[in-house]
């Protein structure tokens, strides 16, 4: 009897295990599919200046509509493209679709400072990222002054110098760069010395305790200041209550993004009114 249930147990944990990796077969096989039929597309969260009101520009989220599964999460599919070895080309596409969408805006006379772009390790530390890059820009005549390249601490971890050279070429041409998750990370600060960042995105993690926990208020605080030494920007993630807007305001940070002004946003919904209401909405805390 026993033999016969643990047998039932093997065979269902064995069936299981097939199944799980089967499954994480089929979405590999997915995605490389949808790498070659378009099932990748933008959204787009808008960045709000906190003095202002006004929105600077906008965070290119990728997103994956699958044929029969529906909407796939970035958490999702981005890890495994990664692991998967598709994440370059996810990301050559990700820049593309944002060059040309930014391109397409300023053709409609729509006002922005910039268009951050989510960029993976494996794709800034290959050979030729600078090329594509320039490459991408010529070919969609979208400005690099207006490109905001987002990485994360990771890539410090690895080469510094190679990392260095990469975004000293790419600064030269105008593009700017961004530390995405600010604070999450292992690496060392010294990177912030030697490196042209201008930008530091504090983490959705430390923005969701300022209004309560003492830790979390002080770290954004000494970020706030360490930036504002560096003369880099401080963009506050993740903002979602009008608390958070407010005492990120009242301690100077330059900019924020978050649910409270807007979710990431199809490209037709971002529109002149758009923006404008957004820009109200902003201001009627900053006014308050
Ligand atoms: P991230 O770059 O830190 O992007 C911010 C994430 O926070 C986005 O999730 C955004 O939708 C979400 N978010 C924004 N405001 C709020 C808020 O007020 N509350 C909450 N709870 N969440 C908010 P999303 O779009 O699911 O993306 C998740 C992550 O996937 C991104 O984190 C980024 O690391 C990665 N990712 C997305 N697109 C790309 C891409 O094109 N390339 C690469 N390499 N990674 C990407
Ligand atoms: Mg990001
Ligand atoms: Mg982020
Ligand atoms: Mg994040």
């Amino acid at each position: 009897e026993a033999k016969r249930k643990n047998r039932g147990g093997y065979l269902f944990y064995a069936l299981e295990m097939s199944d799980k990796l089967q499954e994480r077969e089929q979405l590999a096989n997915a995605l490389s599919r949808a790498l070659r039929t378009e099932q990748f597309y933008l959204d787009f969260q808008p960045q709000v200046a906190l003095d202002t009101g006004e929105v600077v520009g906008f965070e290119a989220l990728a997103r994956w509509q699958h044929p029969d599964q529906g909407n796939i999460r970035p958490d999702k599919f981005i890890a495994l493209a990664e692991q998967e070895g598709l994440i370059v080309t996810l990301g050559d596409r990700v820049l593309r679709l944002a060059c040309e969408q930014g391109r397409e805006w300023l053709d409609q006379g729509l006002e922005f400072q910039r268009i951050a772009v989510n960029v993976s390790v494996k794709q800034f530390i290959e050979t030729d990222y600078v090329s594509k890059v320039l490459n991408t820009l010529e070919q969609t005549g979208f400005p690099p002054s207006k490109l905001e390249l987002e990485l994360t601490e990771s890539v410090f971890m690895g080469d510094r110098d190679l990392a260095k050279e990469t975004m000293d070429k790419l600064t030269r041409q105008g593009i700017c760069f961004a530390i995405d998750d600010f604070g999450t990370g292992f690496s060392s600060l010294l990177y912030l010395k030697e490196l042209p960042v201008s930008k530091l995105k504090l983490d959705q993690g430390f923005i969701r305790g300022i209004t309560k926990d003492h830790s979390s208020l002080q770290i954004v605080k000494a970020s706030l200041q360490m930036g504002h030494a560096l003369s880099m920007d401080v963009i506050a993630e993740g903002v979602e209550t009008i608390e958070e807007q407010g005492l990120l305001t009242d301690l100077h940070c330059q900019q924020a993004q978050g649910y409270l002004f807007s979710r990431p946003l199809k490209s037709q919904l971002i529109t002149a009114d758009k923006i404008a209401q957004i820009e109200r909405n902003v201001r009627l805390v900053t006014e308050a």
